[in-house]
């Protein structure tokens, strides 16, 4: 059986599978061949290529079971609480009781793609009203309404303010239909103004205490409620117990990410990165887990980065991705023309950053909320960008603009001119529905493009 990293379709894993179990694999309890997924209706896994190492294969497996696991944690007395909007702060709260397990429904997003447009949650959304011309999260609607994708939660919460139109508009709908939300507020983020006191969040921006301490505030207001669903008080213990957890995924997402992005092979494809990363959101419904999948792919990627092995050739273009691609697949195409991703901003940087532990933990916790990049300006996003592009060595950046998204009207301009100025680098701009394959061509013709621009530019 050959060990050597590579790309493989579905129907190589069967055999693949087959082959790691003759030679012992263990498995987890969700474990099992990656194609008895497309039975779910998971139709473009057919038309991806995955990793062929046994950490992907639980990661992929991990990530696919989440909705049993969400069933699975009800039917053992557990509450449900879905987060919205805020992306990776309420889920450390929530994890941090015994008997709750939190999940994002805006994941919704990326079921269009997976059952390649036949669940039909956007049509649902277009009779309510929220149209294409939204963000592909109005899928979440359909997913409410059809109760055919998560268990509806016990406790829905949405961050409101410095939040997209979509997001907004979306969950005031979700709340019409008769689904309660608790609304918490999170205020752009501005600089402090003469005289006043600031506060350096991790990640590198900064904001007047005042925010921070209004967010506190509504923190606060979000464990009341936390702690009634769960019939159990929180306190500061059990809170920073819970960030350190949350901290152990974050400390094994920065080296996975140092060493993918870095390393000269690149040792693991751009869509499993794309999955470890999104599991420091909501932990897949699992923080336990969470942390051993990502140990396993950490071991994985240390394993090739030692050995000299990796999965795309040692020439390819290194490009900074900004924005989450609604099509999977995509992914995989910009490898196929050459490129390797070394370096991301999918919306959710601050997810990745490790939560203070020196300060109190609802404190920590308010940082972290105002330190997401989209609570403030493109610009602020653009810097943290370019800070980023230089660590890990990007040569290029490519922005995948979301159909609909009120933000990607005008941000790419702001990031492009930013990054250009700053770092002299080629910036692509693209847009990415939820399948794409009637412009697969026009795509791969630009990403070629990108990558061309990149080696010629090697040359000078
Ligand atoms: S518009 Fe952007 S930030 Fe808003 S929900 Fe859609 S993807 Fe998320």
């Amino acid at each position: 059986m050959s060990d050597m990293p590579r790309q493989i379709t579905l129907e190589e894993w069967d055999q693949r599978y087959e082959q790691l179990q003759k030679a012992g694999l263990h498995q987890p309890s969700y474990g099992g061949p990656l194609s008895r997924h497309v039975g779910d209706g998971d139709k473009r896994l057919l038309k991806l290529r995955y990793d062929n190492s046994a950490a992907a294969l639980r990661l992929w497996n991990f990530l696919l079971t989440e909705e049993d696991r969400l069933h699975e944690a009800r039917n053992k007395g557990k509450r449900l609480v879905g987060t919205m909007k805020d992306l990776g702060t309420v889920p450390v709260m929530a994890y941090s009781f015994d008997n709750l397990a939190a999940f994002y429904p805006d994941g919704a997003w990326w079921i269009p793609c997976m059952m390649e447009l036949d669940a039909g949650l956007l049509e649902i959304a277009d009779s309510l009203g929220i149209d294409e011309s939204f963000c592909p999260v109005r899928a979440m609607l359909g997913a409410f309404v059809t109760g055919a994708h998560f268990p509806i939660p016990e406790l829905l919460t949405c961050s409101v303010g410095a939040t997209c139109d979509d997001f907004s508009a979306i969950a005031q709908r979700l709340n019409g239909l008769g689904y309660p939300i608790l609304w918490w507020e999170v205020p752009h983020r501005r600089s402090g103004e003469p005289g006043e006191t600031t506060v350096k969040l991790p990640g590198g921006f900064s904001a007047p205490k005042c925010q921070v301490e209004f967010v506190k505030s509504e923190l606060e207001r979000l464990k009341t409620a936390l702690e009634e669903l769960a019939g159990q008080h929180l306190d500061e213990e059990k809170l920073s117990a819970g960030i350190k957890k949350a901290n152990q995924v974050r400390t094994y997402l920065a080296e996975i990410r140092q060493l993918a992005f870095t390393a000269e092979l690149c040792p693991m494809p751009a869509l499993e990165m794309l999955i470890a990363e999104m599991l420091a959101i909501h932990f897949c419904s699992d923080q336990d887990e969470t942390i051993e999948v990502l140990r396993e792919l950490l071991g994985e990627i240390k394993t090739r980065v030692q050995a000299g092995k990796g999965v795309l050739g040692a020439d390819a273009a290194r490009i900074f991705w900004v924005n989450p691609v609604a099509d999977l697949q995509v992914m995989n195409l910009l490898e196929d023309c050459g490129g390797r991703i070394c370096g991301t901003e999918y919306l959710f940087s601050h997810a990745l950053d490790t939560i203070p532990e020196d300060l109190r933990p609802v404190e920590a916790l308010a940082q972290m909320v105002l330190a997401d990049p989209m609570v403030g300006s493109s610009a602020d996003r653009a810097e943290r960008i370019c800070a980023d592009v230089r660590r890990f060595g990007a040569e290029a950046v490519l922005i995948s603009r979301i159909p609909g998204a009120s933000h990607c009207a005008l941000e790419g301009e702001v990031i492009s001119e930013i990054v250009q100025t700053e770092l002299d680098i080629p910036v692509l701009e693209i847009e990415v529905p939820p399948v794409t394959d009637s412009m697969r061509p026009t795509l791969r013709t630009r990403a070629e493009a990108l990558v061309e621009t990149i080696k010629a530019r090697r040359k000078r």
